[in-house]
Formats: C-alpha cells, structure tokens, sequence
C-alpha cells in the first residue's frame, strides 16, 4: 500500500516535528528537572496500542530524561501511573484524564488513583527540601 505508506511517513513527520518542539517548550525532564536537552525525550504514557494517536497528545506525554525514561518504562502500571500524577503536578492545565481513557479504550486508572500518586510526589519533594 504505497499510499498509506507515504501517509504513514507524513504524519511522522508531523510528529516528530511536534514533539521536537514540545520538548524545547518543556525544556527539561517533567520528573527530575534534569534539564540538558541531549538527554530529554518525549514519552507516551498511553499504552502501545493507542500510540500512534497519543504522539501529538499533550495530555498523553510527558518530557523525561534518560534515566527517568527508563525508570517508567521498568516500572510498568505503576510507571503509567506515577507518569500521569507528573503530568498533573507538573502541568495541570494539560491534564485530561478523559482522554487516556478514550485513548486507552478503558477507565484505567481512576482519578483518585492519580491523585494518590500526586499526594506521594508532593510529600517526597517536601522531605527532599
Ligand atoms: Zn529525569
């Protein structure tokens, strides 16, 4: 299929180029602070079957540096879920849990889940200072 190939490669461009730019509007790791572009990138939240509409999703990613990258990726749900109570804390006004169930296809997690989670980063940021 040439032509959905050539549309496929289109709309990765388009992505890329959104996220690229999404990245420099962040500008450092939604998790850490680490703030050296080289080592930032953008990821999904969302799971794989629902990636190629959550690449231009604000409400679906998040900027991270490697080693936090890593870090969701080893820790499966819990990374997911500790990825969204970021989103929320870090970035409020993108935050739509609507949408991840809509891109999801289930009601995964619940809001009080998430804000669990957000209680569990604010409290850890106040022992850190
Ligand atoms: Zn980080």
């Amino acid at each position: 299929m040439r032509h959905a190939t050539k549309k496929r490669a289109a709309l990765n461009r388009v992505a890329a180029e959104w996220r690229h730019k999404f990245l420099l509007e962040i500008g450092r790791c939604e998790r850490c602070n680490h703030a050296y572009l080289g080592h930032l990138s953008v990821h999904e939240i969302t799971n794989a079957h629902a990636r190629q509409h959550a690449l231009m999703e604000r409400a679906a990613v998040l900027v991270v540096c490697q080693y936090c990258h890593a870090r969701f990726h080893r820790k499966g749900m819990a990374g997911k879920l500790e990825a969204l109570a970021y989103l929320y804390h870090r970035r409020g006004y993108d935050f739509d849990l609507d949408k991840i169930h809509a891109l999801r296809g289930d009601n995964w997690p619940e809001l009080s889940e998430v804000m669990l989670e957000v209680k569990r980063i604010i409290e850890g940021e106040r022992d850190e200072s």
